[in-house]
C-alpha cells in the first residue's frame, strides 16, 4: 500500500512537471482541490473529450448534443431536488480537527470485511491450486463466514440508515460509526462529534447585490441542462424515442473530503448523456448502457482485471437503478462513472415546478407519457486520472539505466510525433521543420532539437509521446527517417512519403471508434 501511495505521489509530481496538471492560482500557493490544466494536459483531455463525444453522438444516430450554460433558473435545483437533498453527511474527529464523509467511513469498514475475505480465498486458492471449489469454500469456510455476516449485518443496518423516512438518520449513523469502533485514521480515536448535513452547491448572486439579486447556484451536475432543454430538443430536432443528449460541461461541488488530486475537485467536468425511453422498458436499456459503456473503457486496451461494476444499495433520490464503473487505480477500484436509471423523476418534477407539460406524444401507441430516462455520467478528470496512472512506468532498460514513460493510448496521445534534426546545420532543421509542415494537419506533432537525441526521446517518453523521427545525413540524400516506436524503442528506417500511412491511422480516433461497432 505504502509502494502504491508513493507511486500516487510521483504521478502528481509527473503531471506538474511535464505541463498536464497544474495547481489552480500556483503562485498565490493553489486553491484547494481546484487544478488548471497545462499545454499536455489539455491537449489529453480534449481527445478524451473527442472519444466520448463522437463515441456517443457520431456513432448513434439517435443521440444528439447540446450546451446548456452554467448559471440555471433557481427553481430548477428545488425541482431537482438539489436545495433540499444534495447533502452530505458529516462527522469531525474532535482530537484531529479532521472532517469525514459518515457514509464513506461506513462503506470503508464494510471493504474492510470484504478484503479479509477476498484474503483468505487467495490463501486458500494457493493452497489448493487447480482443485480448488471457490463457492464451496466461501460457503463454508469459517473465518469467511464470520466476515461475511459481519458484512451482511453492516450492510444491511447502513441501508436502512441511508433509506430512512424522512431522509437520512443522521443519529444512526453516528450510531453505526461507534458499533463499528471505526477510528479517525489520523488521531487512532474515537472521540466524534454527531452528524451533520451539508449542503454541497455554491451559491452567487446575479443581478446586482442591492434590491432584486437573486440568489442562482453553480450548477453541480450537467444533467439538468439537458432535462430542461428535452422538450426543445425533441421538438426542434423531431426526436423519436428512445433517444439521447449528450452534453459536457462543467459542474461545481463544494466537497468536504478533498483529497487525492483531480479525483476530487471541487471544479470538474462531465460528460453527461440522457436516454429517453418507453416507461416499462428501463432495466433492459440500463443493462444495455452498461455493457456499452463498459465496452468504451475496455476499448482503451487496460485489461479487463481493472474494471468492475459496483451496484448501488443506496440509491439516489431519483433512482431505481444504479451502478458506478470503477477503475483500478493506486488506491484501489474507485467510482470513474456512474450509469443510473432515474425513471421519470426529472421530468415529471420540472413539469410541476415550471407548469408545463412535459410529455411524450407516442405516434405509434397513440400515447402520451413522460418518458423514463437513462444517465451515463462520467467524469472527465477522474477518467484523465485513471489513463495517467494506468499509463505511468518508471521502465528499467536493459543496460541499467531507467526511463519514465507514459504508455498513453495513442489515440489520446497530446502529441503524436516528435521530428527531432540529429544536429542543427546542413540543413536537418529545415528538413525536420517541412516534414512537420506536412504532417501537421493530420496529427499533432513536435519539433524539438535541443539536447542529444537521448534526452529528446525521453522528454518525449515522459509526456507520452508515440513516435519520434530523427532526420539525420542519409535523410539529406535519401529521404528516409528513422522512426522510434514509445513502447518498445525499435527504430526502423522509413521513407517520409509513408510517415503518415504508417502513423494516422494508429493515431486517429476513428480507429479507437471503429472497434466499438
Ligand atoms: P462520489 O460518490 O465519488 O462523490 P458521485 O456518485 O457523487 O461521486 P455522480 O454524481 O454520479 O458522482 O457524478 C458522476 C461522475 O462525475 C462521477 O462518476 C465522477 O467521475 C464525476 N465526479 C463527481 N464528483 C466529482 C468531483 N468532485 N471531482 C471530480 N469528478 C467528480
Amino acid at each position: 500500500m505504502a509502494q502504491q501511495e508513493d507511486v500516487f505521489k510521483k504521478i502528481v509530481s509527473h503531471c506538474k512537471e511535464y505541463g498536464f496538471v497544474f495547481p489552480s492560482s500556483d503562485i498565490y500557493d493553489g486553491l484547494g482541490a481546484v487544478y488548471d490544466y497545462g499545454q499536455n494536459g489539455v491537449e489529453l483531455k480534449n481527445n478524451i473529450k473527442q472519444y466520448w463525444w463522437q463515441s456517443m453522438v457520431l456513432l448513434h444516430e439517435n443521440i444528439v448534443g447540446i450546451d446548456a450554460a452554467i448559471f440555471m433558473h433557481p427553481t430548477t435545483w428545488k425541482a431537482s431536488g438539489h436545495v433540499d437533498a444534495f447533502n452530505d453527511p458529516l462527522i469531525d474527529n474532535r482530537d484531529s480537527k479532521k472532517r469525514y464523509r459518515a457514509d464513506v467511513l461506513i462503506e470503508e469498514q464494510m471493504a474492510k470485511y470484504e478484503d479479509k475475505i477476498q484474503k483468505e480465498v487467495e490463501k486458500a486458492q494457493k493452497r489448493f491450486g487447480d482443485s480448488f471449489d471457490e463457492a464451496k469454500f466461501r460457503a463454508t469456510n469459517e473465518r469467511v463466514l464470520e466476515n461475511q455476516k459481519k458484512y451482511d449485518d453492516l450492510h444491511h443496518r447502513f441501508q436502512e440508515v441511508m433509506n430512512a423516512e424522512g431522509g437520512i438518520d443522521l443519529d444512526g449513523l453516528k450510531q453505526i460509526i461507534l458499533d463499528e469502533g471505526i477510528v479517525c485514521p489520523i488521531s487512532g480515536t474515537r472521540n466524534w462529534t454527531d452528524v451533520r448535513q451539508f449542503n454541497l452547491m455554491f451559491k452567487t448572486e446575479m443581478g446586482s447585490t442591492a434590491d432584486g439579486a437573486s440568489t442562482i447556484y453553480l450548477r453541480p451536475e450537467t444533467a439538468q441542462g439537458i432535462f430542461v432543454n428535452y422538450l426543445n430538443v425533441q421538438k426542434t430536432g423531431r426526436m423519436k424515442l428512445p433517444f439521447g443528449i449528450a452534453q459536457i460541461g462543467k459542474a461545481f461541488r463544494n466537497e468536504i473530503v478533498a483529497r487525492q488530486f483531480i479525483f476530487r475537485m471541487r471544479e470538474f467536468e462531465q460528460m453527461e448523456m440522457q436516454f429517453f425511453i418507453q416507461p416499462g422498458t428501463e432495466l433492459d436499456w440500463f443493462a444495455k448502457w452498461k455493457e456499452y459503456r463498459m465496452k468504451w473503457h475496455q476499448n482503451l486496451g487496460f485489461g479487463a482485471e481493472n474494471y468492475r461494476f459496483h451496484d448501488h444499495d443506496k440509491l439516489a433520490h431519483y433512482a431505481n437503478a444504479a451502478t458506478d464503473i470503477e477503475f483500478h487505480m493506486p488506491f484501489g477500484f474507485k467510482e470513474v462513472e456512474g450509469i443510473h436509471s432515474r425513471t421519470n423523476f426529472d421530468l415529471s418534477q420540472h413539469a410541476k415546478y415550471s407548469g408545463k407539460k412535459i410529455e411524450y406524444f407516442d405516434p405509434e401507441t397513440n400515447e402520451s407519457y413522460t418518458p423514463y430516462v437513462i444517465e451515463t455520467s462520467i467524469g472527465v478528470d477522474r477518467m484523465f486520472l485513471s489513463i495517467m496512472c494506468h499509463s505511468y512506468e518508471e521502465q528499467l532498460l536493459p543496460d541499467g539505466q531507467t526511463r519514465t514513460v507514459l504508455h498513453l493510448p495513442a489515440a489520446l496521445a497530446p502529441v503524436k510525433l516528435a521530428v527531432f534534426p540529429l544536429t542543427k546545420k546542413d540543413g536537418m532543421p529545415e528538413k525536420a521543420q517541412e516534414i512537420i509542415n506536412d504532417l501537421r494537419f493530420h496529427f499533432n506533432c513536435k519539433y524539438e532539437e535541443k539536447d542529444q537525441i537521448g534526452k529528446r526521446y525521453r522528454r518525449m517518453d515522459a509526456i507520452g509521446c508515440p513516435y519520434c523521427v530523427t532526420v539525420d545525413q542519409q535523410t539529406l540524400e535519401d529521404n528516409t527517417v528513422t522512426l522510434r516506436d514509445r513502447d518498445t524503442m525499435e527504430q526502423k528506417r522509413v521513407a517520409i512519403s509513408d510517415l503518415r500511412s504508417i502513423i494516422e491511422d494508429k493515431v486517429s480516433i476513428t480507429s479507437l471508434l471503429k472497434k466499438l461497432l
